[in-house]
């Protein structure tokens, strides 16, 4: 397990250069900075998010037999060739950050800080993958044509780090973004193939899960399926994946989490909040690692939640391309019709803590909100958006890790607390991919804190970690574990 704590260095922040290249810096983003806003809004002004064709049946048949032709070839080229191909397309991405910045508030309306950070954590997949391929790569055999599928949610650094990772480890691809968000992974591939990846080692097919997708795992050429996404639908491959003559053919799956954060009678409630609002709402909640549940001791509990309060107060909701903007519309009407029927329900079964204001109204907007529940067992399924539930607790802070982990997902954790021996202990005794003590739910940090989950959030190995590509390759010197999302 990793762990990290708020002693830990953070890694270093990143801004914009005056040319649009984005630079490791120990100060943090700066987008503030005429200079370095200049190049964003420059490509603000010029991107434009162009429509794509679903493939058909036929198409998909072609380009599986496309990259199962090209798969000796590629598999032969050696990993240091495949590895150099991919740090040329790191440059290549790092040097185009703010048109990629740019399609992300497109095509994903993500906020500026998000976008900037979502670049970075592309380019550090590609470099880190190539880095991990060569230190290994006598292990480096690809199985035949992986197929990635991917969310929405981060379309760029999902998907690219998916790609790669297959790629460099020897299998060709077929990539299947997700319907929301095909646009940038379009630019993302071409990118990819003006680096040097044979147009017969990777392709990229556009549509449904339903139909692309579904006929993508079904495929006879198909000799393994990175997925991530929501656990239902990863079920429902692992499912089609067992069918098929010739399994087992791995699945690598990233699912969905009840992600929590247990605050007890010590934490520093300034802490909490800044960790709360950072982890619930941020995204506007569309993140796996999001915090959905927050756990205060109930010494303390007033006190936070009335912080709380004041914090949705503050916190802008708008257009996401504003630099003030902290928390902008969801991704499309389902999303938000979903969203908001959770919403409704709860204002019927739960106590309402508070609800953001709403600074400019818009199409698909929620406004962040926090709702407190009586027991932790009353929390239902994972809602994809700026939801938050509160908990307090009476019992010991061990009682509440094992409601957690009755759960059944295992995502992310927080702890909040200034005894270092309790925080070590209720590390221990999460069943959860990634904890997080004293800071907030981040998610992932290349190559510092891979990620990744357990039970139904995922089967493992953690993406952006030193055992994960091996995975893709034709004899794991790892004990493939169990898919648990079945
Ligand atoms: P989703 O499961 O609806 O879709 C993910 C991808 O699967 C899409 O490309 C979709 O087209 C495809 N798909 C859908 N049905 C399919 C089928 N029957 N066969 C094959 N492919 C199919 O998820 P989403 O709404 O795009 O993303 C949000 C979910 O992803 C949330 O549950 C979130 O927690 C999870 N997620 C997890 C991680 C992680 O690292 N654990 C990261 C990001 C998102």
């Amino acid at each position: 397990d990793i762990r990290s704590t708020g002693a830990l260095p953070l890694p270093p922040a990143l801004y914009l250069d005056a040319d649009g290249r984005g630079r490791r810096n120990s100060t943090g983003l700066d987008l503030t900075a005429p200079a370095h806003r200049a190049p964003l809004q420059a490509a603000l002004d010029r991107v434009v998010v162009q429509p794509v064709a679903e493939a058909t049946p036929e198409q998909v048949d072609a380009a599986m037999a496309r990259l199962q032709a090209g798969f000796p070839a590629w598999s032969a080229t050696p990993v240091s060739q495949r590895a150099a191909i991919l740090r040329r397309a790191a440059d290549a991405l790092d040097a185009r950050l703010a048109e990629f910045c740019a399609l992300l508030v497109k095509e994903a309306f993500k906020t500026q800080a998000d976008c900037v950070a979502e670049v970075r954590e592309a380019v550090d997949f590609l470099r880190y993958y190539a880095d991990n391929a060569e230190a290994d790569a006598g292990a480096m055999q690809g199985r035949g044509v992986f197929v990635c599928i991917s969310p929405w949610n981060f379309p760029l650094a999902i998907f690219a780090g998916q790609v790669v990772a297959a790629l460099v480890a020897g299998n060709t691809v077929a990539a299947k973004p997700a319907e929301q968000t095909p646009y940038v992974a379009l630019k993302m591939v071409e990118l990819l193939h003006e680096a040097g990846v044979p147009a017969d080692a990777l392709v990229l097919l556009h549509g449904a899960g339903e139909t692309v997708g579904a006929g993508l795992v079904a495929h006879a050429h198909t000799a393994g399926v990175c997925f991530t996404g929501s656990t239902v639908v990863a079920q429902i491959i692992n499912k089609a994946l067992a069918r098929k003559p010739n399994a087992p053919i791995p699945l690598i799956a990233e699912t969905g989490g009840l992600n929590a954060m247990v605050v007890d009678s010590t934490a520093l409630p300034e802490q909490v909040i800044d960790a709360v609002v950072q982890s619930a709402f941020r995204s506007a909640g569309q993140r796996c690692s999001a915090l959905r549940l927050l756990c205060v001791q109930s010494s303390i509990a007033d006190g936070v939640i009335e912080m709380l309060k004041g914090a949705l107060e503050q916190l802008h909701v708008g257009q996401p391309a504003r630099l003030a903007t902290d928390v902008g519309p969801v991704i499309d009407d389902e999303a938000h019709a979903n969203i908001a029927r959770h919403v409704e329900r709860l204002k019927r079964e739960a106590r309402l803590i508070a609800e953001a204001p709403v600074a400019e109204p818009l199409p698909r907007q929620i406004r962040p909100v926090a709702f407190e529940l009586k027991r932790i067992a009353d929390l239902g399924e994972e809602i994809f958006g700026p939801v938050l539930h509160v908990v307090r607790f009476e019992s010991s802070v061990d009682e509440v890790i094992a409601d957690i982990n009755a759960l059944g997902y295992g995502l992310t954790l927080g702890i909040q607390t200034r005894i270092d021996s309790r925080a070590q202990r209720l590390a221990d005794a999460a069943r959860i991919g990634n904890v997080y003590v004293n800071r907030n739910i981040i998610g992932a940090v290349v190559g510092v804190q891979p990620f990744g989950g357990e039970g139904l959030s995922g089967t493992g190995p953690k993406a952006g970690g030193p055992d994960y590509l091996r995975r893709f390759c034709t004899e794991p010197h790892l004990d493939a574990p169990a898919p648990a999302v079945v």
